[in-house]
């Protein structure tokens, strides 16, 4: 995808924070963090959302949360805990249309869906 910033994240035309990566993921920090640890987990192959996952594609989605344990061990979530979410379109504020999940934790987080 041209003009997607994720891709161009993983291409290195961006640089990021990095975190971790591996053949199929990245985790990088995000630019814009909204807890003590926040951490974004992309896959490298632009995928919309998790909303176009399939037969064919969601073993991206399962290598991402095997994964997640270690990323949240490094970041010392372990103990404390943390939350993963992705946003889906436009009422859930997806801003950037590339499969990603937001890692939070840090500090106590609000209970709540809205
Ligand atoms: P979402 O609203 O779920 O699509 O989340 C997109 C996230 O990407 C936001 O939390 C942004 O702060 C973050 N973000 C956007 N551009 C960058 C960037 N260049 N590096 C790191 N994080 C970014
Ligand atoms: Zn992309």
């Amino acid at each position: 995808m041209n003009d997607c910033i994720f891709c161009k994240i993983v291409s290195g035309e961006i640089p990021c924070n990095l975190v971790y990566q591996d053949d199929k993921i990245m985790a990088f920090k995000d630019i814009n963090p909204l807890a003590p640890v926040h951490i974004l987990i992309i896959s490298k192959q632009h995928i919309e959302s998790a909303h176009v996952l399939n037969e064919g594609n969601s073993q991206i989605a399962a290598h991402i949360f095997e994964k997640i344990p270690n990323i949240a061990r490094e970041a010392s979530l372990a103990e404390s805990g943390y939350r993963v979410i992705t946003n889906i379109g436009k009422d859930a504020g997806q801003a950037v249309p590339h499969l990603h999940f937001h890692l939070l934790g840090g500090r106590k987080l609000e209970i709540g869906l809205g």
